[in-house]
């Protein structure tokens, strides 16, 4: 059954990882008299590098991709790099152009394979070079740089996975970028309520030394849900943990919630929050259900069902330990539809940690003491749900 199972996993993720890779990031850095540029994505691409003359060029030609970003297809320029443009050149290739502030070699170029919360980094080191070098580049073939490959000069990147039996937990912070979730308190909305919550619960969760915590974002940035599922797939994550803080018009509710998969949510508040927090990836135009085969429906079914039962053991086991240290709604353990616990191989929980139109909640969760109070119930709750998993197995 497990051999069946992870077969299966490996079908739905082909099929799922046929949507286009994400490039979430274009970064630029000067260091001494080189220029670096970074593509950030989610996915191991392969690219075509070449120059052009007349004016100073270089061409960065990748599959056809995402471009996840806030700017409308421009950026602004650094070091040698004037500026640059980004976008989709025909069905199957976008394209990056740098316009150079003069002639430039391209000194080294290598992929960085997912570290920490990082995904793939595709790396351009550039440097200046005479007219007649440049000349030259131009009429050699195009470089091609195989992603798979990490053709770095620099110290191997050490495994996401530091120790053999450390297990792996994902904690996705809820939002983030232009979209800021729930109205917040104090000027602060979810979205950083959710940031701080989740990289303290990493810190303790790193603290323990008995597992590694990944985050899917350390900054304020936006990633579809589909991303974050991403991010437990890579790792091949142990569990996952969304964390999110509601808002509600009736302000004396509060406490939290732990919600895990349905399919059918017959709970009507439940329906509407999972509606809410769906909301981003729809405009996105993103569906995970969707994107997956007819054929596959079933298997994904049946896997997803597996999966949800250990979420669901999870629940049970953190909701005592939220009960200790944090206050829990009636109800505490719910059902909903919510994307981000989708990934069918990885059980999931998504906690809403308290309410934002709640004052007594939003002081609590707003403060680095109530953000440590969660992470200390998260651990503990991680805890034993794995002491159980393991009195299991042996
Ligand atoms: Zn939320």
């Amino acid at each position: 059954m497990r051999f069946f199972l992870a077969l299966i996993m490996a079908m739905i993720w082909a099929s799922i990882a046929m949507a286009a890779p994400a490039v979430n990031g274009l970064r630029l850095g000067e260091n001494g008299d080189r220029t670096r540029f970074v593509i950030d994505i989610d996915e191991a691409v392969s690219a075509e590098v070449f120059t052009l003359s007349d004016p100073y060029r270089l061409v960065i030609d990748l599959p056809a991709v995402d471009f996840q970003l806030d700017s409308q297809g421009v950026g602004d320029g650094r070091g040698l790099v004037r500026r640059y443009r980004f976008g989709l050149f025909d069905e199957k290739t976008s394209r990056l152009v740098l316009d150079l502030e003069g002639p430039v070699a391209v000194d080294r170029v290598f992929t960085l394979p997912p570290q920490g919360q990082n995904l793939y980094r595709l790396v351009f080191d550039l440097k200046k070079t005479s007219r007649s070098e440049f000349a030259k580049a131009v009429r050699q073939p195009h470089r091609v740089v195989e992603s798979t490959a990490s053709q770095s000069n620099l110290a191997p990147v050490p495994s996401v996975r530091a120790a053999r039996n450390q297990r792996l937990i994902v904690i996705d912070a809820g939002h983030g970028g232009n979209d800021p979730g729930a109205p917040g308190a104090a000027g602060k909305p979810e979205k950083a309520i959710t940031l701080a919550a989740a990289i303290e619960t990493a810190r303790v969760i790193n603290a323990s030394g008995r597992y590694r915590a990944v985050l899917t974002r350390d900054r304020d940035i936006y990633l579809h849900l589909r991303q974050r599922i991403n991010v437990a797939r890579k790792v091949n994550a142990d569990l996952f943990i969304s964390l999110h803080a509601d808002s509600l018009n009736n302000r004396s509710v509060r406490g939290a919630t732990v919600y895990t998969l349905s399919e059918t949510a017959s709970d009507r508040e439940a329906a509407q929050l999972a509606a809410r927090e769906n909301k981003a990836d729809v405009l996105a135009g993103m569906n995970l259900a969707e994107e997956a085969p007819e054929v596959a429906n079933i298997l994904i079914d049946l896997a997803q069902r597996e999966s949800m039962n250990y979420s669901a053991r999870f629940a049970n086991y953190l909701i005592p330990e939220l009960k200790n240290r944090v206050q829990l709604r009636r109800n505490s353990h719910r059902f909903a539809g919510f994307v981000v616990l989708k990934a069918p191989d990885v059980p999931s929980v998504l906690v809403e940690m308290g309410y934002m139109s709640n004052r007594e909640d939003a002081q609590f969760l707003g403060s680095r003491a109530g953000q440590t109070q969660i992470a200390n119930a998260l651990l503990a709750g991680i805890d034993s749900y794995f002491a159980a998993l393991d009195r299991e197995q042996f």
